[in-house]
């Protein structure tokens, strides 16, 4: 079979394998391979045609059998070479070791013979450690996010997989108490289109010139979309992790990371626990906090405040102006939130949906009702970017200790809560302390 030029050539994809690659659910071929592979095909003059498949190994089988031509994103193995021609690179990613943040680092994987390695089934990475590390055991799982699981839940020793995948993993559930401990020499992930060798004559030289037009930039550009956290304007881009950076130099040597695995953890540390959207602490660096203020509480005695947030009828913001509104009253509220809090001692971060959390240090509760006063007009009176008027109900709580009695963090945010459902009963737009 010959691909000539105005054939549409079909090929397959893993449909779930992101930031990669997947296919969504409109059936369209999403993520870092898909924009790689439009670029590609424009720059080489193939058209391409998305053959849908339920898994990878669906897609392997349908390739094997001629059903697609090519595979649009994988790394080579020796027994993939059999039966697949593969182009020059098309991203270059290195695989890091991932471990709990106790487990030491991993400069030699033959030091740590016996601990059991968490992976994927059927990786090519699963083929080549077991030849090169025989002594390591290893544990397949269905997907990536089970092997990162187990890790940190302590069921396995390590992850090995890709910096970029590992990244948006982390970040996108939050496992912070995973660091990566190493990078796996040699074991760089050279992604590449995989062509049918019956047809490889014909595509590869084709596609190969298509992929030497990619620039690094454009690479950057395309890895960025799919991995980076969005900046929103009003918000410190030092709170939020900056992806060109890092993947800049993932791009441009991947080496350079093994110097830099401190930073990179540091990073990985602060993306777990910075939400998304708002550049705020997430839950989870909130509840590290109210930790941090018990144990203090606890030793020392003394006293904290506590101010839980919720706007008011947002649902109507979703339901008449969009989601998308929705998500940017949210930014400018945190950002608004952060102006009104930086300039005193209060930490503030996203609870969850859209209610905000201040934990106020050593504030008694009337303090924090006047902070609370202060950012329920720094709302209520300005109009948002979107034109509308909003506002928002909070309830304040204290928090006190006698030396060696810690407080109780729960009943306190209890509390606040119930402050909060009178302030809206109330007729919202208001603070109401407990
Ligand atoms: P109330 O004044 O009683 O608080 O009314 P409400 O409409 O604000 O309260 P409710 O809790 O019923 O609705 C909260 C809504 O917030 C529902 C949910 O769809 C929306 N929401 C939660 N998280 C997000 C988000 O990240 N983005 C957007 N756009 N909406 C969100
Ligand atoms: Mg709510
Ligand atoms: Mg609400």
């Amino acid at each position: 079979m010959h691909a000539t030029a105005g054939d549409a050539v079909p090929y397959c994809v893993d449909p779930d394998w992101a930031p990669y690659e997947w296919i969504s659910t409109q059936g369209r071929h999403e993520g870092i391979a898909a924009d790689l592979l439009r670029l590609v095909a424009e720059r080489s003059g193939l058209t391409l045609r998305l053959m849908p498949t339920g898994d990878w190994n669906e897609s392997l089988q349908a390739a094997r059998e001629g059903q697609c031509q090519m595979l649009s994103f994988l790394n080579t193995s020796a027994q993939r070479r059999q039966w697949l021609t593969f182009t020059d690179p098309l991203y270059v990613d290195p695989n890091v070791v991932i471990t709990h943040q106790d487990h030491p680092m991993v400069g030699d994987l033959t030091d740590f013979a016996g601990e059991t390695v968490a992976l994927p089934k059927g990786t090519s990475i699963e083929e080549r450690l077991r030849r090169d590390y025989p002594q390591l055991r290893i544990v397949t799982t269905e997907s990536e996010a089970e092997a990162f699981g187990l890790v940190s839940t302590r069921k396995a020793d390590m992850a090995i997989r890709s910096m970029t995948v590992a990244v948006d993993s982390i970040r996108k559930k939050g496992w912070f108490n995973l660091k990566v401990a190493g990078q796996v020499p040699g074991y760089e992930n050279l992604l590449r289109i995989g062509v049918r060798n019956e047809v490889a004559e014909d595509l590869v030289p084709r596609l190969n010139s298509g992929i030497a037009s990619l620039t690094p930039e454009e690479r950057v550009a395309v890895a960025n979309r799919h991995v980076a956290i969005e900046v929103n304007t009003g918000i410190d881009p030092d709170l939020v992790w900056n992806g060109a950076a890092v993947l800049g130099g993932i791009l441009a040597a991947s080496l350079f990371w093994v110097l830099k695995l401190k930073t990179l953890n540091r990073r990985l540390h602060h993306m777990s626990r910075t939400d998304g959207l708002t550049g705020l602490g997430n839950r989870a660096c909130l509840n590290a906090q109210l930790d941090q203020v018990r144990a203090r509480l606890g030793r020392q005695g003394g006293v904290a405040s506590l101010i839980l947030i919720d706007i008011d009828h947002f649902k109507r913001i979703n339901d008449t102006c969009g989601h998308q509104v929705g998500d940017r009253v949210l930014a400018e509220l945190a950002s608004r939130l952060r102006q009104v809090v930086g300039a005193g001692p209060g930490l503030v971060g996203r609870w969850g949906g859209e209610e905000f959390l201040v934990i106020c240090p050593d504030m008694p509760q009337a303090g924090a009702e006047r902070l609370a006063e202060r950012i329920r007009q720094a709302v209520a009176e300005t109009p948002f970017a979107d034109g509308g008027h909003h506002t928002l109900s909070a309830g304040v709580s204290e928090l006190t200790a006698l030396p060696q009695v810690p407080p109780d963090v729960d009943a306190a945010l209890a509390r606040a809560d119930q402050a909060l459902y009178r302030a809206k009963n109330a007729g919202r737009n208001r603070v109401i302390a407990a």
